[in-house]
């Protein structure tokens, strides 16, 4: 079941994607239809009723967009970071900082602050954060 996870949450995707479009096309055809009527004697308010209607659609299905774009790259930002650890064998400092490209266990990197030894990458390692712990899938 954990194992499409992503797969299902594609489908779910597309689907609201398909129902924002439907609910596009049908006030589109509701604001269409207000300003054929408007004017007519025959049915006076019909047209605003028909004009209310196409907006408050158009405004939800683009809130449900929108919602569903932000909750994809709230998504994105749970990915862990890589980190680099590096040390300097003489005085045994650690520094860790953001994986950068070229990043390598024991590579030689600038001479440490304090002695003049060259510092090296001891570790390379996905931050864990707290919130995946917690996640569902
Ligand atoms: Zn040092």
């Amino acid at each position: 079941m954990s194992t499409n996870s992503s797969q299902t949450a594609s489908r779910i995707s597309t689907f609201v994607f398909m129902v924002v479009l439907a609910v596009y096309a049908l006030s589109i055809v509701a604001i269409g239809l207000a300003v054929s009527l408007y004017g007519s004697s025959e049915q006076p308010f019909v047209w605003i009723w028909m004009l209310i209607l196409g907006l408050v659609s158009i405004t939800l299905a683009t809130y449900v967009l929108l919602q569903s774009r932000r909750h994809v790259t709230s998504m994105k930002l749970v990915t862990p970071q890589v980190m680099t650890t590096i040390e300097c064998r003489k005085c045994a400092i650690k520094n860790v900082r953001e994986f950068q490209r070229g990043d390598y266990v024991y590579k030689e990197l600038e001479k440490c602050q304090k002695c003049d030894d060259k510092q090296i990458i001891t570790a390379i390692y996905k931050e864990v954060k707290e919130k995946e712990k917690t996640y569902p899938f």
